[in-house]
């Protein structure tokens, strides 16, 4: 950092402004958490510079004996910590796990199932403004209007009148857990593949708190930057009997060369995810978002689907009179990260949506617990209801923004020394 302060002063206080951003806001976004300073140090090192197309032992570059060490480490983690019979680490986002799923398993006007954007699907689940939706043949599955779950029954009509090559299930904010098995058995009743897009949950899987869908899908596509706590990043996971399709659909197909840097420090976070304390993390981090959705519930916000099973909840704010745009606004005047969401059958537009989503991953990450959680409810009930137009509200909300100074100054996500040395 020291460097960076000499040479680039005006990007070393980007550093510096937004390490104090990250210490100050109250960090409820659920795809977010913190990755280690271990993490970080792999970020930021002289792998950046490294040229390493192709894969350990089979590179289109020389002196990539040191890169082959990092990924071929970050591999068998990543194999050990969710049973997986083969691992792909280079993907460099989620997206770009997805589009090289899609290329391993699909052809170009192939039909595609898969949840729809406004229930919690993801852009690359089928949406016209993204590859999934203009070069396949997307079909979407809502959840069920009255329980907001997925309704497996739609799922397998559909399956049966489309004959979709491939069935996505996983989302962005769903907060309920997946039937895997039965994704399975629709697939094999119609002969399609069951691609699980993890991304959200993949963190709860490695430390054990959900139920993992290796065993039941053909490929497991990931991000290893929310509750994993790894750097920004994707990852694949799958059979043996598909790994070379899957590996060449990565590289060459949708990438050029590796961030190895990246590779290593997904290697650090899977060596963390395996730790035994990672456990209490990814489990502490359900029973919060659990507290969390039962305060804000007794705030007037009712959870979608009644609760949660997750590390998320979505919160449709109807009752008071609140868009999420509004919510959003106010909760970050008063320093507070959420986002605003569409609620299921979401009669606003998705720009203004009725409802919040809410995560714990990283407040769990600062070692809050159940009690602030309560805090924490009570904190965004005041938010969401002071409307700063008024005198009154524009008030509380200051006052607020002391309160959630106070509680984020108790549990600090980073020690300066940490991650500026
Ligand atoms: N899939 C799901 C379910 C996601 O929630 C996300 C991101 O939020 C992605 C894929 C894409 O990940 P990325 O933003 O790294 O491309």
């Amino acid at each position: 950092f020291a460097a960076l302060e000499r040479d680039d002063p005006e990007i070393a206080a980007v550093l510096v402004d937004e390490l104090a951003r990250q210490r100050e806001t109250l960090q409820l976004i659920a795809s977010e958490s913190f990755a280690s300073p271990a993490v970080l140090a792999a970020l930021g090192s002289t792998l950046a510079n490294k040229y390493a197309e192709g894969y350990p032992g089979q590179r289109y570059y020389g002196g990539c004996a040191q890169v082959d060490r990092a990924e071929e480490l970050a591999i068998e983690r990543a194999k050990e910590l969710f049973g997986a019979e083969h691992a792909n680490v280079q993907p460099h986002s989620g997206a770009s796990a997805n589009l090289a799923a899609y290329a391993a398993l699909a052809e170009p006007g192939d039909v595609v199932l898969a949840m729809g954007l406004p229930h919690g699907g993801h852009l690359t689940h089928g949406s016209k403004a993204n590859f999934s939706g203009k070069w396949f043949h997307p079909v979407a599955y809502q959840v069920d209007p009255v329980s907001e779950e997925i309704d497996y029954d739609e799922v397998r009509d559909l399956a049966l009148a489309h004959r979709p090559k491939l069935i996505i299930c996983g989302a962005t904010s769903y907060p309920r857990l997946i039937d895997f098995a039965r994704f399975r058995e629709i697939a094999d009743e119609v002969g399609a593949y069951l691609l699980v897009d993890a991304a959200h949950f993949i963190g709860l899987v490695a430390g054990r708190a959900v139920p993992s869908p290796v065993p039941y899908a053909d490929v497991v596509t990931c991000t290893t930057h929310k509750a994993l706590r790894g750097p920004r990043g994707g990852m694949i996971l799958c059979r043996a009997d598909l790994a070379q399709r899957v590996d060449k659909a990565v590289f060459p197909f949708a990438q050029g060369g590796p961030m190895m840097h990246a590779v290593a420090a997904k290697a650090v976070a899977l060596r963390e995810a395996g730790m035994p304390d990672f456990r209490g993390y990814a489990q502490q981090t359900v029973r919060n978002a659990r507290a969390l959705a039962t305060g804000l519930a007794a705030e007037g916000m009712r959870p979608v689907t009644g609760g949660t099973d997750t590390h998320l909840a979505v919160l449709d704010l109807r009752d008071l009179g609140v868009c999420g745009r509004d919510a959003e606004a106010r909760c970050a005047s008063a320093r507070i990260a959420l986002n605003k969401n569409a609620i299921p059958y979401d009669p606003e537009r998705a720009a203004v949506a009725s409802g919040i989503r809410i995560g714990t991953p990283s407040v769990t990450s600062q070692g809050m617990r159940e009690g602030e959680m309560r805090q924490i409810a009570g904190l965004i009930g005041v938010a969401v209801r002071s409307d700063p137009e008024t005198t009154g509200g524009a008030g509380r909300l200051a006052e607020l923004t002391e309160e959630v100074s106070a509680l984020v100054r108790r549990f600090p996500c980073y020690a300066e020394q940490e991650v500026l040395a």
